[in-house]
């Protein structure tokens, strides 16, 4: 089975977890860069939570530079929602001093469609097909640069003109929303079809 490290410093773990033992992974929690290690990953989950919050605590348990050479290994990996905004290259209002990982060449917006009590479940028409979506506090990929594909806009087909919540790159996943509390499982399954295949390459995070 795939071994998915879930980053479990802040936020939504649990259903991260739950969702992928149900498609046959091995989830492993990490916390410190010695279980990230421990945990010899052959796919990364940055789950939802709040995105400053993730960023302080990735650099007080020294995870951000652990988690910039995995990646830069090529470690496949799905962000949601803080995920996604730990992933972008350029965060456009960031909290005071708030850093990204930087891996996809996307500019996003936090807390882009208003407040909490706004959030909603909806049926995005993705590329993948309809998908089950919650969005809390959710941020909005405002501009993608080149290798970045939009996989869902919010309200429109991808070819429409709704805002993008969904993106993918040959390594990564990363979404506004939040499948894994609707229960759907096209994007996670999804991951795991591109971990295994990664697999096959002999990518893996040791
Ligand atoms: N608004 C949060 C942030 O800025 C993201 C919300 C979420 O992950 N559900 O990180």
């Amino acid at each position: 089975a795939p071994r998915i490290a879930v980053l479990a410093l802040q936020g939504g773990v649990a259903e991260h977890v739950a969702m992928l033992e149900s498609l046959g992974a091995e989830a492993l929690v990490v916390r410190s860069p010695r279980s990230l290690a421990a945990a010899a990953a052959d796919g990364l989950v940055l789950p939802g939570g709040e995105s400053s919050t993730v960023d302080r605590l990735l650099r007080r348990f020294g995870m951000r530079e652990p988690l910039i050479e995995l990646l830069d290994g090529g470690l496949p990996v799905l962000g949601t929602c803080a995920g996604l905004i730990t992933l972008a290259e350029v965060i456009r209002d960031p909290a005071p001093g708030q850093q990204s990982l930087g891996l996809i060449p996307m500019t996003v917006r936090r807390n882009a469609f208003g407040r909490q009590v706004d959030s909603a479940t909806e049926t995005l028409d993705s590329a993948l097909g309809p998908v089950k979506a919650a969005f809390i506090r959710a941020p909005e990929v405002v501009s993608v640069r080149a290798g970045v594909e939009i996989l869902a806009r919010r309200g429109t087909g991808v070819d429409g003109d709704g805002p993008i919540v969904a993106v993918g790159t040959g390594q990564a996943i990363a979404l506004s929303f939040h499948p894994e509390l609707t229960g759907d499982t096209t994007f996670h399954g999804e991951f795991l079809r591109r971990v295994r295949a990664a697999k096959l390459d002999g990518v893996q995070g040791r």
